[in-house]
């Protein structure tokens, strides 16, 4: 029996593509359809994993024009992969309408057959094992940094230019593309973080965070101690259980550093830790380790943003809260 087919379809915007990116080809032994604005100067960015990559350079974000264009090519895949990024997450659906097979959201793993999804906030996975085709997306941070083998014997890293026709899809018409609010973007995008964990004190202390997080344009995330006491959404909750992230910079405030949570933490370039155990694992993993309360910390710099903000009618000390 011949083997099941799979391939990963990429949305990208102005070149850049989106988390889970990489993995999602990987997962998809390396076959790679990457489609958006700058999808050529993407596709270098899937070096090293794709095998065999098909690209369309098409301007804006259109997914229903996509998936009319796309799908004529994937009817024989018997599993479409996508990132969950908030593109692929959108994509999928309606490539599945088109392609008339279910989506399976939120995959954490896909192998030999078997498709794992994360239900109820990652406290239940779910065990799928499709006969029939599927649509995949895939959560960012869990697949795998190589390809699985491909099986066949096509050279690595070719690629192909597509040129499609853009059948027009039902399309929202695009009154205008803000960007992304810091406060709510998906934490696995965001830039920067500040962390919160158990060294801080109460609910309250996480809003202050997140007013100093959303005054710096960074994003507020959070341990699980602190998900499990509902002070803050699991949606916010960085680690194995939650959101693996890949952030520049990372901000921990009173982080014991725990190994569910930093093995969601990606390879931030700058970490910095705020924590009154100096030895801890967050500390020794931090660029800049302060020996510090980290609640008197945050009130300063709530303080300090406050101060900066008189410059600017107040608007960022009102952020601040300060
Ligand atoms: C199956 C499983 C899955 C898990 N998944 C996740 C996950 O996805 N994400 C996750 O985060 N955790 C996860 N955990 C929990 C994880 O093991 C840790 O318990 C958790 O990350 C610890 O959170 P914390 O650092 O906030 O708390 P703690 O470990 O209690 O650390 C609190 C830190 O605050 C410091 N501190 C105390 N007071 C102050 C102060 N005033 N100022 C500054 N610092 C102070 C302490 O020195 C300490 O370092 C998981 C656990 C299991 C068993």
């Amino acid at each position: 029996m011949a083997e099941p087919t799979r391939i990963a379809v990429v949305p990208v915007r102005d070149g850049a593509l989106p988390a889970g990116a990489a993995e999602t080809v990987a997962v998809a032994a390396g076959r790679a359809l990457v489609v958006g604005s700058g999808a050529r100067g993407a596709v270098e960015g899937l070096a090293g994993v794709a095998t065999r990559t098909r690209w369309w350079d098409t301007p804006g974000f259109a997914p229903g024009t996509w998936a009319a264009a796309l799908a004529p090519l994937l009817v024989d895949e018997d599993m479409v992969l996508l990132p969950g990024s908030p593109d692929g997450r959108d994509l999928a659906p309606r490539l599945a309408a088109l392609l008339e097979r279910p989506v399976l959201a939120g995959a954490v793993e896909v192998r030999d057959g078997r498709v794992a999804t994360s239900c109820f906030g990652g406290a239940v996975l779910a065990e799928h094992h499709p006969r029939d085709p599927v649509v995949v997306t895939l959560q960012p941070g869990t697949g795998p940094a190589h390809p699985h083998p491909s099986g066949d014997d096509t050279p690595a890293g070719t690629t192909e230019e597509l040129v499609l026709d853009a059948p027009a899809g039902p399309e929202a018409e695009v009154l205008e593309v803000l960007p992304p609010d810091v406060a709510t973007m998906d934490l696995a995008e965001a830039p920067r973080i500040l962390g919160g964990g158990a060294g801080l004190d109460s609910a309250e202390r996480f809003h202050e965070l997140g007013e100093v997080a959303a005054a710096l344009d960074a994003a507020m995330g959070a341990t699980r101690v602190i998900t499990d006491r509902g002070w803050v959404g699991h949606e916010r909750q960085i680690g194995t259980t939650g959101v693996v992230v890949d952030p520049r910079l990372y901000l921990a405030f009173g982080i014991s550093g725990a190994v569910q949570h930093t093995a969601g933490l990606g390879d931030p370039e700058h970490i910095i830790s705020v924590n009154t155990e100096p030895h801890c694992p967050m500390m020794t993993m931090a660029d800049l380790a302060v020996v510090a309360d980290a609640n008197a910390t945050l009130d300063e710099l709530a303080a300090l943003l406050g101060d900066g903000a008189a410059a600017d009618g107040g608007a960022s000390a009102e952020r601040a809260g300060a």
